[in-house]
């Protein structure tokens, strides 16, 4: 089993690697580029090698790359769908050129247009972009907290996307606190039970491919995105050791996106009490 965490990359990709190891996560999540800025920098092959050398000597699993917050494929404007796919394409090329498991990207809000509206413009830019660009990562859509029009806060809508989509290289990365906020019971064994067969009957397991472990700072059905560290929420270690024994999310690598003790994003209390829950 992998538990991972969101790392920062400041001083380059292997510097995220180096972060990593030091608060004890068995693989990392990383932005490519400022999640909140359009600018996506190319990167050098020299960058690469650097990372490539850190990630041997760790023997750290799978990175995760994940996608600018800004990206918005459901959005009705034309201008910001261009920007979204240009970005995308970008972030996703890096992605498969250091050999991340994939790219997770949010599928954002469909701004009032309806779910069954967007679905073709989704479907095809994110169509465009598998055919452009080569490799062997995935573009993981990711579960939502389903505040406002957000798309993907049920795995029905999900589905349908993937469907449209219709390619061995997508898949789906459940957020824990997401799904949670979205009113799937992920903390109780009957809870669990529903929310994998509901999974399974809609998307289907085998496309699960990565997690965002994360306890929630709201209660179930919220519909509001507040990460808590480990533990420290709704969840509760209880709930999430319930989640974290389940078979269906066996081998399945997870990244923690908690606020941190400190305030500084995942550290490495967080961690420890995911393995001790895992005991
Ligand atoms: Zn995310
Ligand atoms: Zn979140």
């Amino acid at each position: 089993m992998f538990i991972g965490a969101h790392v920062s990359t400041a001083g380059g990709l292997d510097k995220g690697v180096i972060r990593g190891k030091k608060i004890g996560a068995d693989c990392i999540q990383i932005f490519v580029s400022s999640p909140r800025m359009w600018n996506v920098p190319t990167l050098s092959e020299e960058k690469i090698e650097l990372y490539n050398i850190e990630m041997d000597k760790s023997e750290l699993g799978p990175t995760l790359v994940h996608g600018k917050y800004l990206i918005a494929l459901g959005s009705p404007d034309a201008t910001l769908r261009g920007k979204s796919s240009v970005a995308l394409h970008k972030e996703f090329t890096i992605a498969n050129q250091i050999g991340a498991l994939g790219l997770v990207f949010h599928p954002a809000s469909h701004r009032g247009q309806g779910f069954e509206s967007i679905r073709d413009q989704f479907s095809n830019i994110v169509k465009e972009i598998l055919e452009d660009v080569d490799g062997d990562s995935l573009l993981l859509l990711e579960t939502s907290a389903g505040s406002g029009d957000h798309i993907g806060s049920n795995f029905e809508e999900i589905a349908n996307l993937l469907n449209d989509i219709n390619n061995p290289r997508v898949g789906v990365c459940m957020d824990t606190q997401h799904v949670w906020a979205a009113g799937y019971d992920i903390s109780s064994p009957r809870g669990l039970d529903s929310t994998f067969n509901t999974f399974n009957k809609t998307i289907g397991l085998n496309l699960l491919k990565a997690v965002h472990l994360n306890d929630s700072k709201k209660e179930i059905n919220s519909r509001v995105d507040r990460h808590e560290n480990i533990g420290d929420g709704f969840i509760g270690s209880n709930g999430l050791g319930n989640f974290l024994n389940r078979k269906e999310i066996n081998g399945i690598p997870m990244y923690l996106e908690v606020p941190g003790i400190e305030g500084n994003g995942p550290d490495k209390e967080n961690i420890k009490r995911v393995r001790k829950i895992l005991e």
